[in-house]
């Protein structure tokens, strides 16, 4: 039986870091075995905020690939592509009413966040645009994301309904595959953003991310090694929660609320924790850096494969139209 089709992308616009793991990856991985998965690392909406500096970013691509190779995304199970690689994702703002795209709620909220560049381009204003047609030009089933991007597939049910209204069925209206995403703060305990500094790279060297994981913040109550503390109000007890098995969460939270660790030692816990996770990936991560070559060829065969599929949808979206 043919499998439902999922697509989900990520902006090569950073080192990706641990909430991309728990947030995205682990999950894409998991999705594998269930559905026909096109996965697609999104350079043009990255240049819908990153316009003004592209440097870095086809450095980044592979960069970001490696981690998605290292999660555990397997390029004969899933399509691994570049966006910019497809060119037929930009077809449907014909037909998009601009009100549509005001209302999303993330645009007014980047627009009042994002200070470092000047967000009033027509790129930016059509970057919810872009993503329903990513999905749509893969007539995805399901699209697996968090709670915060629910309206840009709500937005893309919609276009795919007016164009099938406009020219007759062609689009399948995407389903929201809500992730459930754990609880994992910044390791200073404000919400997990690059901007602030406060993330750990799945690429950070073992000795970096030690000296990182001792330098997080703790539940402020313990001042002394013999206060005790609360694991559920400090970003480490959180992490553990993620990371360590139930034995070592459950030893972290007698020790902590009897004081009967201290968190220096909770914290070398945890990065014992981390390294077991991650320890293996970071010496594949290793070899596949010295290679960048063979991480491109996968995603420009992946690529070739999503232009096949995307060209199938657009000779349907030609036919429909009489165009
Ligand atoms: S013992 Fe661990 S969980 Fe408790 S406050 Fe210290 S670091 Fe946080």
């Amino acid at each position: 039986m043919k499998r439902s089709r999922i697509l989900s992308g990520m902006r090569p616009t950073g080192k990706l870091h641990l909430g991309h793991l728990v947030g995205a990856l682990d999950n894409w991985v998991r999705l594998q075995d269930e559905y026909e998965c096109f996965y697609c690392i999104v350079d043009w909406h990255a240049l819908t905020t990153h316009y003004d500096s592209t440097q870095g970013i086809r450095e980044m691509i592979v960069d970001n690939a490696i981690d998605w190779l290292t999660a555990g995304l397997d390029p004969n199970r899933s399509t691994l592509f570049i966006q910019s690689h497809v060119v037929e994702h930009a077809v449907l703002s014909m037909i998009v009413p601009l009100p549509w795209l005001e209302r999303v709620p993330t645009y007014k909220e980047q627009m009042a966040e994002i200070k470092e560049h000047d967000l009033h381009t027509y790129g930016f204003l059509g970057y919810p645009l872009l993503q329903s047609a990513d999905i749509l030009i893969y007539k995805a089933n399901a699209v697996p994301v968090g709670a915060d991007q629910v309206a840009h597939i709500e937005l893309t049910r919609e276009i795919a309904r007016r164009f099938n209204h406009f020219y007759g069925q062609v689009f399948p209206e995407p389903q929201t595959l809500l992730t459930k995403v754990p609880k994992l703060p910044g390791t200073d305990g404000r919400k997990m953003s690059k901007s602030y500094g406060n993330t750990i790279a799945l690429s950070e060297k073992p000795d970096v991310m030690k000296e990182i994981v001792r330098n997080m913040v703790t539940d402020p109550a313990r001042v002394r090694r013999t206060d005790p503390g609360n694991p559920d109000i400090c970003p480490v007890g959180d992490y553990h929660d993620v990371f360590s098995d139930k034995n070592r969460v459950a030893e972290v939270d007698h020790g902590c609320r009897t004081a009967g660790i201290g968190c220096v030692e909770c914290k070398m816990w945890l990065f014992d924790s981390l390294q077991k996770r991650l320890g293996p990936r970071y010496e594949r991560r290793q070899q596949l850096e010295s290679r960048p070559q063979d991480v491109l060829d996968i995603l420009n065969e992946g690529s070739k494969k999503a232009r096949v599929a995307a060209g199938e949808t657009m000779a349907e979206v030609r036919n429909a139209m009489k165009v």
